[in-house]
């Protein structure tokens, strides 16, 4: 298992297997982050609200 951290403010997020993407809010300070897991890697996108508030 990866244990993955808020880019932002650092607080844990989630763990996770290898192999697998989520996308997770963090609950301190609200980023919703893409979280990619790959075999030796984690990777983080930090998505901005305005984003995810944006009419589809
Ligand atoms: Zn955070």
């Amino acid at each position: 298992m990866k244990y993955v951290n808020c880019p932002v403010c650092g607080h844990k997020l989630l763990e996770g297997k290898a192999q697998s993407c989520v996308r997770v809010k963090c609950s301190k300070c609200k980023t919703i982050v893409e979280v990619s897991i790959g075999d030796n890697n984690v990777a983080l996108a930090p998505i901005p609200k305005a984003t995810v508030n944006a009419p589809q």
